[in-house]
């Protein structure tokens, strides 16, 4: 039994949970589409665009040739400084950025509330984030928040969403909650989420129709990956590949050609 919840205009990661008679956990995640934008005339409409329309623009040096990694948190929410430096090297392996990658950090002010929408989320980026896409530089936004996503259940949790062509949320509160009660480790579980919501932005699998192979896309799981082991398979993140791996999924073979087709690394 799965509670498969699907969100319109936004790209989901969720835990479910299956409770069975002897209080056996089972989690899998899944993620849905988002094909909207926002913000005609908005003077940073460069950074509203739907989910995916700017893979080639962050992997290739063609229009840009330098990226600013926006991390943006409450205080106290800061994501591990491991998950940090090794989100910095996928970033590199991957992208064509002669002139670097910045990371900047911005402490922002959220209202105390327990659950988010993807709307509040969006405010919230609209009123704080400070890093725009400018000149040579494309800036991506990466929200960690303290609240929960609106959408969780009992036997649902959502760990990250990816909602713009440069923006993405990370359920922070979420994840030391399941780190906590699960026994995870809480760097695995952000940076399989942090890594595995970038592969959307960066366009996987398939997400506007233009990846080189085809046939890679789960026919089950619309923009995952058909490969069990890759980052971007759909249950990457699950309970049951938390218990047996020591390392974040790597991102097969067929997903990097498709990142590569796009002038990626
Ligand atoms: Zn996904
Ligand atoms: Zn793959």
């Amino acid at each position: 039994m799965f509670v498969n919840i699907q969100f319109k205009n936004m790209k989901i990661l969720k835990f479910k949970y299956l409770f069975l008679i002897i209080s056996f956990l089972f989690i899998a995640s899944s993620c849905s589409s988002d094909d909207d934008s926002d913000g005609e005339n908005n003077p940073h409409a460069e950074n509203l665009k739907s989910l995916g329309t700017s893979a080639g623009d962050i992997l290739s040096e063609n229009i840009y040739t330098s990226l600013t990694v926006e991390l943006a948190f409450p205080e106290g929410f800061r994501p591990l400084q491991e998950t940090i430096d090794t989100f910095s090297l996928f970033l590199e392996e991957r992208l064509n950025k002669p002139d670097g990658i910045l990371f900047v950090e911005t402490e922002i002010i959220t209202p105390s509330v327990s659950t988010q929408t993807i709307s509040e989320i969006r405010e919230i980026e609209a009123e704080q984030r400070t890093q725009y896409t400018v000149g040579s530089d494309i800036a991506v936004f990466i929200y960690f928040t303290n609240a929960k996503s609106d959408s969780d259940t009992e036997i649902s949790k959502t760990l990250g969403t990816a909602y713009y062509n440069t923006s993405m949320v990370v359920f922070e509160k979420t994840l030391r909650s399941v780190s906590t009660t699960q026994g995870f480790d809480l760097f695995l579980l952000e940076e399989t989420t942090l890594q595995h919501e970038f592969g959307h932005v960066l366009g996987l699998v398939d997400l506007r129709d233009d990846d080189i192979h085809e046939g890679h896309e789960d026919p089950l799981h619309s923009n995952h990956c058909i490969v069990q082991n890759c980052l971007m398979y759909y249950e990457s993140n699950s309970t049951q590949a938390f218990r047996k791996i020591s390392s974040v999924p790597l991102l097969d073979p067929l997903c990097i050609e498709d990142l590569q087709a796009k002038g990626g690394k």
